[in-house]
């Protein structure tokens, strides 16, 4: 039996294919390349020996995605498509909604039709809004903030849903942290494009000489050193994380979220410090003001992936300082 990755040619669907395909797993990828490349493809296939079947196609393309869990065989999806910028779903949120929120009914119908009940969704811990508490843990209260984190929030409460109407379907939302990191092969990677948003293509960016320094977003928060706290997961950890998913969702009907994080807050500037620790180099920064929306601190409680996925992040933030920087030198 096969998985649908949609939005595998993206930074987490990859990495998340390249384990899929090592473990033995068939997978195909549908994408419509509107954050990525068809190139990431042949580069799977370059990473894992296996041909990567694709399919280029919007996933509100119903019968396209109908066709394709049938062609295919496909009895998981792994849902990954969609938009992510928070900044920029404030300024567009109909292409947010569009996309993130219409692209995942049309998904939906397309598994209705044709008798696919098992889903692993992309969610993002921004569905707990301003934490409450720390760690975070599953039962924190949900809100949201912008157009982005709404429509994650609208997805989870639709997926609950659908997972109530039936016992047919098997979902889990998988609230990921602060994603970083790369493939050992250097091969796969972010890209973002234009001026990266976050701290670690930013970094990257600087420490390849590709901009001069960095800007530290405030250090006056109530945190060690003052500046933020994350809670970085290796993407492979994530991707990992994805593989048992996919082998809970398939014995567990109803709905789930689960945390995907470390455990473990990092500040910027211990960051920063494992960055030059990975580049042999000093990182160029510079306090300026905190950007407006930022919280001081966020991070994970992962007891229940632990408990219900028996998966748990092992790497640490040399190893996603060092990825980063190999891709970001491949590039
Ligand atoms: P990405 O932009 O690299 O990957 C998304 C992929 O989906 C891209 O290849 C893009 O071309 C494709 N895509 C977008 N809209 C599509 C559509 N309508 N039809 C078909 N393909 C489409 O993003 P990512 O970082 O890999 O994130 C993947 C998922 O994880 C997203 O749903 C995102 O919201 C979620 N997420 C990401 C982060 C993060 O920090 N990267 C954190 C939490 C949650
Ligand atoms: N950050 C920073 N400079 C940058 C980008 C980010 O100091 O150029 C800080 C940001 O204020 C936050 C942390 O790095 O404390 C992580 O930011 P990112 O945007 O990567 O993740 P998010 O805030 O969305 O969790």
């Amino acid at each position: 039996m096969t998985i649908l990755v949609t939005g595998g040619a993206g930074y987490i669907g990859s990495h998340v294919v390249t384990v899929l395909l090592a473990a033995g797993r068939k997978v195909v990828v549908l994408d419509n390349f509107c954050n990525s490349d068809p190139s990431v493809v042949e580069r799977l296939e370059r990473i894992t020996g296996c041909p990567v079947p694709l399919v280029h196609s919007d996933v509100r393309d119903r019968e396209r995605v109908a066709d394709t869990l049938r062609r295919f065989g496909v009895d998981s999806v792994i849902h990954f498509a969609g938009l992510k910028a928070v900044g920029e779903s404030v300024s567009k949120p109909i292409e947010y909604y569009g996309a993130n929120i219409q692209g995942t009914i049309s998904l939906l119908e397309a598994m209705q039709s044709e008798k696919v009940g098992q889903l692993v969704f992309s969610s993002s811990a921004t569905v707990y809004g301003d934490p409450g508490y720390l760690p975070i843990d599953e039962s924190h209260p949900t809100s949201a903030t912008n157009p982005y984190g709404r429509s994650k929030l609208h997805i989870e409460e639709m997926l609950k849903d659908v997972a109530l109407a039936s016992p047919s379907w098997k979902i889990v939302c998988l609230r990921y942290f602060n994603p970083v990191g790369a493939h050992a092969s250097g091969l796969i990677g972010e890209d973002p494009a234009g001026i990266p948003n976050n701290l670690m293509p930013f970094v990257a960016q600087v420490a390849t000489g590709q901009r001069s320094f960095l800007r530290v977003f405030g250090q006056d928060y109530p945190t060690s050193d003052g500046t933020g706290v994350r809670d970085y997961i290796h993407v492979m950890d994530l991707a990992e994380g994805h593989s048992a998913a996919l082998r809970f969702v398939a014995d567990h009907p109803g709905w789930n979220a689960i945390n995907l994080g470390t455990g473990r807050g990092t500040s910027v500037l211990e960051m920063v410090s494992a960055f030059e620790r990975a580049s042999g180099r000093p990182i160029p920064h510079e306090v300026v003001d905190r950007r407006p929306g930022d919280i001081a601190s966020c991070y994970a409680d992962p007891t229940l992936a632990r408990q219900l996925l028996g998966w748990q992040a092992t790497r640490g933030v040399d190893d996603m300082c060092s990825s980063t920087l190999a891709w970001q030198k491949n590039r």
